[in-house]
């Protein structure tokens, strides 16, 4: 696996405010990462520090394995953490020709970007008749247009009607479906579970799970397991009545189940398979609970 980006132990302080408090994450090509918190919870602070905008506190990052330093690793990445600011008078296909003028890009990406973001029928139309939703599809483009590494979004559909953030979210996993890693911010739990793989909950800058969206958002128990052949171990499990998915990660295999299912009965269906375990756990997850209660206490300002 190809390590993007690896962030251990960062902090930032303003003053009092502890706005980053120990986050690490690991980011692996390929994969759609969310970093999910209501306001004020570090997001920004964190995309900020990776992206060289913002001074750690203590912590440390590196970018592609540590392979080169912070400044060559930012030409990989497609970022955008500010409000789309483009010239107003001058057209979508214009403003993204300067972009390619300055970062040395060849013209040709212009119309392949504007197609991938469906702008290709306003290219001549000047930025400053564009929908904010429009505004945010160009500064994708433009972001792309060097065919980066990772894109990182902050909160890509805050401010957007209904259809923009539809939009919005279809480009971004069309995207993620051709090999493009993603890590985006947002506040909006329902927003990390369409478009995410991975993510990052965050309160208060501090960590309250890390791992698989799919873990985060099981309504029921899940088991951790392993045996010296898991191949065989997923396909015993995948035939217990009880199991809705089976999913492998990092030499585990993750067995969320419909129903109460003890360890020890699960551990005696596999046994009477012929299987030894080598692990078994068992995990409740009721992270999606806490975090609509955390949201709940810290109203959107958006
Ligand atoms: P989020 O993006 O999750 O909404 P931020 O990273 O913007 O959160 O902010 C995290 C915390 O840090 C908040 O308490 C915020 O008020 C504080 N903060 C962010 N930027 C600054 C700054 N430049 N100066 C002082 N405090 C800041
Ligand atoms: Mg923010």
């Amino acid at each position: 696996m190809e390590t993007i980006l690896s962030i251990k132990n960062l902090h930032k302080r303003y003053g009092y405010v502890h706005a980053v408090n120990n986050v690490s994450l690991e980011i692996q090509k390929g994969n759609v990462y969310g970093i999910l918190g209501p306001n004020g919870s570090g997001k920004s602070t964190t995309l900020g520090i990776v992206l060289n905008v913002v001074n750690k506190t203590s912590g440390e990052f590196s970018w592609f394995d540590g392979k080169m330093d912070t400044h060559e690793a930012l030409k990989k990445v497609g970022a955008i953490i500010e409000r789309p600011n483009f010239y107003p008078y001058m057209t979508a296909k214009e403003n993204l020709e300067l972009v390619c003028k300055i970062k040395g890009i060849n013209y040709s990406k212009v119309q392949e970007k504007l197609e991938l973001v469906g702008l290709m029928e306003r290219k001549d139309s000047k930025f400053r008749t564009f929908s904010l939703g429009m505004k945010q599809r160009l500064a994708i483009a433009s972001a792309l247009l060097n065919d980066p590494e990772i894109l990182i979004l902050d909160e890509p559909t805050n401010g957007l009607d209904p259809q923009g953030i539809h939009q919005i979210r279809d480009i971004i996993k069309f995207i993620a479906s051709q090999g493009t890693t993603i890590l985006l911010a947002s506040h909006l739990l329902d927003e990390v579970e369409k478009v995410c793989s991975h993510v990052l909950v965050l309160r208060k800058g501090q960590i309250l799970y890390s791992g698989r969206v799919d873990g985060m958002t099981a309504n029921e128990a899940f088991f951790e397991v392993c045996s010296d052949d898991n191949l065989v171990l997923k396909t015993a499990l995948e035939n217990h009545p009880s199991v809705e998915k089976v999913v492998e990660e990092k030499g585990k295999l993750l067995t969320y189940v419909n129903q109460d299912l003890s360890a020890s009965d699960l551990n005696r269906f596999l046994f009477e398979k012929g299987i030894s375990l080598t692990h078994l756990v068992k995990k409740k997850n009721s992270l999606e609970e806490q975090f609509l209660e955390i949201t709940k206490n810290h109203p959107s300002k958006n």
